[in-house]
């Protein structure tokens, strides 16, 4: 059986995990390619106005895979505990995608701690109508979350290799799928490194912790992922030398966790890039040598930053 899995959204949190289970029970997993314009395109054209840029790039994916696989995997998640939620999109995409393509096969899973439905039942019901075997799943799905454990140990090592490290440290705050999209984040990165920054990423850092952490900055912050990525400031206040905050156009949760942010930090330089799909490069990149001129001539006189 095939498998799509569009590369956008939870894709860039879940691949090594999704992979290494969907293999196991013996499936071929297919892997829409790299955001381009056409895929940015065709989302756009499936995508209500009001959808956030994200949202409408994970159409474009969910568009390229009909006809490519069998089923396309798109997951609900809700909560990872009691109290605890998500932005709604991740609720509702699975619905939007049967109606926006009625022509197309999708295959579910839910998670939802405060209703009772953890991880492992949402796989071990993934797996039933996979017509896979409950200790076959079993086993997949405990190697699966192994490999994503590993995988993101080694990340988390690697960005610490970098805390000692003498240039520029700038702290991107993003959510995965846009920091590591082809379209969005990617080209800001590849021009931070060029710039011989060094670019440490709110996603890496153990999620737990950063739930955690996000606290000292925000008591009531409402969504899960922006509570991984908040958490990440506090975690790496001592050692960044400044903060992107990097959001699509026009989120809802990003939008209120970067206003409360940039009012709530203070003696770090911050610039808050917003992108869409009609985003210049060009602009971009003054943006971004204009912030990184300032955090050089902070670090460079060592003076107390205002503004
Ligand atoms: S958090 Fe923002 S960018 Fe992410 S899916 Fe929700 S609205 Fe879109």
């Amino acid at each position: 059986m095939k498998i799509g899995i569009p590369k956008a959204l939870l894709y860039y949190k879940y691949r090594i995990m999704w992979r290494s289970f969907l293999e196991d029970l013996n499936c071929e997993v297919v892997v829409s390619p790299n955001t381009n314009k056409a895929i940015m395109d065709t989302g756009e054209n499936y995508s209500i106005d009001e959808s956030c840029t994200s949202a409408k790039i994970f159409m474009g994916h969910v568009s390229w895979l009909i006809g490519k696989c069998d089923y396309i995997l798109i997951p609900r998640i809700e909560s990872y505990a009691n109290g605890d939620t998500v932005c709604t999109k991740f609720y509702a995409l699975y619905d939007i995608c049967r109606s926006t393509f009625p022509e197309a096969k999708f295959i579910c899973y839910n998670v939802d701690y405060a209703h009772h439905q953890t991880e492992w039942k949402a796989y071990k019901q993934l797996g039933e109508a996979l017509g896979a075997s409950v200790f076959h799943t079993r086993r997949a799905y405990l190697n699966a979350k192994n490999e994503l454990t590993v995988y993101e140990k080694i990340l988390q090592s690697n960005q610490d290799d970098l805390i000692h490290s003498d240039n520029l440290k700038v702290l991107i705050v993003s959510h995965p799928y846009n920091i590591y999209d082809e379209m969005l984040g990617t080209p800001i990165i590849r021009f931070l490194k060029d710039l011989n920054v060094d670019v440490f990423f709110a996603d890496i850092p153990d999620s737990a912790d950063m739930c955690a952490k996000s606290k000292h900055l925000s008591r009531s912050m409402y969504w899960h992922y922006n509570k991984e990525i908040v958490g990440s400031i506090s975690h790496y206040e001592s050692i960044i030398d400044g903060i992107i905050f990097l959001t699509t156009f026009p989120c809802g949760p990003d939008s209120l966790t970067v206003e409360l942010l940039l009012r709530k930090i203070k003696g770090i330089p911050m610039t808050n890039l917003v992108v869409d799909s009609n985003t210049g490069e060009a602009g971009l990149h003054t943006r971004i040598e204009s912030f990184i001129d300032i955090i050089a001539e902070k670090k460079k006189r060592g003076d107390e930053y205002v503004g």
